[in-house]
């Protein structure tokens, strides 16, 4: 604001007459002057006697008359300058942002000098303090964990980094990652809103004992951080640990209970040239032993924790190579649904064309997980995955595209930003994609990939719990997560036909899927008879070896037809009206007489008997109309396992 600026000398405060040009600086909002040559003001506008009558400013020592270049204070020389340049012709405008004190806030303003043409300058006290406020809101949201108000875990990186850069030599940084134990069990007891507060408490008992120096910053979840920048020369890398996690041992106590926590903490002392990253990552593997042990205590970290942070950092770098190297490629497989007989669906399953040979995600997922270079792959994985959906869109095949997504990528803070610029850069349709989490990674369940969820739905794109059944307190899931599809897991799909509890757990999913307003797609369904099974308990789609392999890309239109072929030749040798009389006829003829089902399928070909598909007869569809007429007129001692499958 313009109040510190003004000269000593009174002078009297005037409008610039009356003529258009007064009503033009009039309807500036911001406080504007006009100065002549010398820096005298000959105008100023209503803002501007406003303003300075607002701030207690004396107009008869701020208006028209006394000269803005007799100034006081810092900003206000600066201010001075800068106008003089302006004025000399040195330079057409100035900017210039300063802080300004009114009596009873602080602000920021900015003064903004542009040449007037015939000589002077315009001169505009603009008020900067909401933008710089919220600039500076952002900062501190960038920087600082929203919950408890600590560091996040990058800045601290940053620090570290700023830390190992300017120690002296010799001094040594110490890093302790502290992780609380099974807290996601406090969370599913006692509410997330509880879990948020107790956060809250850990974090100011812990920001309690630090000392001069030491960072702490909150991570993912249930982790902290604590940097503390000189270590005392002797100190005990686990005694810093064990400081910290003291800190927890009396228990919380809530409105309603008292909590007991503890956690398992590790520590890291390292100097330059090693980074922040590998203190980090050493730091988080001592802490993984101290949980491995059970919790509840602290390691530091030793060469002998070294071989799996080497192998652990060779893995993410490979993975990353591959990427670079064009070596990732999606196989997709048909998704059917059972009701129509049509494949309505891919799901997406990553390859890696590895120099050594093909791998399977089993070979490389964990390891990518564990590592952290899951994100890239599965960044890739999903603009692969939609780019190939909107091209199959634009070139007539509708497909909905089901894409894995692991525990790291769901709870990954880009997840939503990701997902909507893949869909918006390969111009793939929301509704078409699928989002699939097994079961086991929501066991660590978390608020992050609840909100995950419900933003996924809210992109438009659909949610499915993979391999249903696996995990525990599945039920627990249905009501926390917003779950478009539950997929069930192979193992149950693959006793339909033979075990009655599978049957019972795969009905009983298909029914509990629709009451959550879900559907139910069958995984690993490799027979006709768990097909038919699925049919009759109204699963609503279906994916397996039987309908169809993973396949590249381009074999997928044929493998479609395949698979919409052997079901509609199933229904129609299924259905005893639809096969010919003539031909049921021949098949019952050949079969009492102990003819192989190759033998029979022969027959009715040279006799011309086509199915009602009019495809030719083959092993396979004389079956089902063996297992048809077997199901009607049961033959005892007829066709045992053996030739039916000869
Ligand atoms: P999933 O998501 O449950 O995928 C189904 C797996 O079962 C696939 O194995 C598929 O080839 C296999 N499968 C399909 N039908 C049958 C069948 O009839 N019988 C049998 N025995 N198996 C069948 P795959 O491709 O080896 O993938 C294994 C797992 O790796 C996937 O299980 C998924 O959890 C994970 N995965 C695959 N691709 C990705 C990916 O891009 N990202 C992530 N995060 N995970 C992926
Ligand atoms: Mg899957
Ligand atoms: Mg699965």
């Amino acid at each position: 604001m313009p109040g510190q600026f003004f000269p000593e000398t009174p002078a009297p405060a005037s409008a610039f007459g009356t003529g258009p040009a007064a009503a033009l600086l009039d309807a500036l909002p911001e406080p504007t002057c006009v100065v002549d040559g010398s820096g005298t003001l000959i105008a100023v506008n209503r803002a501007w006697i406003d303003s300075c009558l607002a701030r207690g400013g004396d107009l008869s020592r701020a208006g028209v008359g006394s000269n803005h270049l007799d100034v006081c204070g810092e900003p206000g020389r600066q201010v001075a300058t800068g106008l003089r340049a302006v004025l000399d012709g040195a330079q057409p405008s100035f900017v210039h942002a300063y802080p300004c004190h009114a009596p009873d806030a602080s602000g920021w303003g900015s003064v903004h000098v542009h040449t007037l043409p015939g000589g002077g300058a315009l001169v505009r006290h603009v008020d900067t303090t909401a933008q710089v406020q919220s600039l500076r809101a952002l900062e501190r949201a960038e920087q600082h964990d929203p919950l408890t108000d600590l560091l996040n875990r990058r800045q601290l990186t940053n620090r570290l980094g700023l830390a190992l850069a300017s120690a002296e030599p010799y001094s040594r940084t110490a890093v302790a990652v502290l992780g609380l134990d099974r807290f996601t069990r406090v969370n599913e007891c006692l509410g997330h809103d509880a879990g948020d507060e107790l956060l809250r408490a850990v974090a100011h008992r812990l920001a309690g004992g630090l000392l001069p120096g030491d960072v702490l910053a909150r991570g993912d979840g249930d982790e902290f951080t604590l940097l503390r920048p000189r270590c005392a020369p002797g100190q005990d890398a686990v005694q810093i640990g064990e400081d910290l996690a003291r800190r927890l041992q009396e228990p919380f106590r809530t409105a309603t209970t008292s909590v007991s926590l503890t956690a398992s903490t590790g520590v890291a002392v390292g100097q330059a040239p090693q980074t922040a990253e590998d203190l980090l990552a050493h730091a988080d593997d001592a802490r993984i032993d101290a949980r491995r042990g059970g919790g509840g205590r602290t390691r530091a970290w030793s060469p002998q924790l070294r071989p799996r942070s080497i192998a652990r950092l060779r893995q993410e770098e490979e993975v990353r190579e591959g990427l670079d190297r064009g070596e990732f490629a999606l196989h997709y497989q048909p998704v059917v649904d059972l009701r129509s007989r049509r494949v309505t669906g891919v799901e997406a399953l990553v390859r890696w064309e590895h120099p050594d040979g093909l791998r399977m995600p089993a070979a490389f997922i964990p390891h990518a997980e564990q590592s952290g270079a899951i994100v890239p792959l599965g960044k890739w994985v999903l603009r692969e995955a939609c780019r190939q959906g909107a091209a199959w869109s634009r070139s007539g095949l509708q497909l909905d595209v089901a894409v894995n997504f692991s525990a790291r990528q769901i709870t990954h803070p880009d997840v939503i930003t990701g997902l909507s610029e893949a869909l918006t850069t390969t111009g793939m349709s929301a509704e078409r994609l699928l989002v699939e989490v097994t079961e086991s990674t929501l066991v660590e369940d978390t608020e992050l990939a609840r909100e995950a969820f419900a933003a996924i739905r809210a992109l438009g794109a659909r949610t499915a719990i993979d391999d249903f059944g696996t995990g525990y307190g599945s039920l627990l899931y249905l009501k926390r997560y917003p779950v478009s599809v539950l997929k069930v897991d192979r193992q149950f799909v693959a006793g339909l036909g033979s075990r009655k509890d599978d049957e019972a757990i795969v009905a009983s999913v298909v029914s509990l899927a629709r009451s959550v307003g879900a559907v139910c797609i069958a995984e690993g369904v490799e027979t006709l008879e768990q097909y038919a099974a699925l049919r009759r308990m109204g699963c609503e789609s279906g994916q397996g070896y039987l309908l169809g392999r993973p396949v590249p890309s381009a074999q997928l239109p044929l493998s479609i037809v395949d698979c919409e072929r052997l079901l509609a030749d199933h229904e129609a040798t299924t259905s005893p009206q639809a096969v010919p009389a003539a031909a049921v006829a021949v098949v019952r003829d050949l079969l009492a007489e102990g003819a192989s089902l190759q033998t029979i399928a022969a027959a009715l070909n040279r006799q011309g008997l086509r199915s009602t598909t009019g495809t030719r007869w083959h092993k396979a569809s004389v079956a089902r109309v063996v297992s048809t007429l077997r199901r009607e007129h049961p033959v005892p001692g007829s066709y045992g396992a053996g030739r039916a499958a000869g």
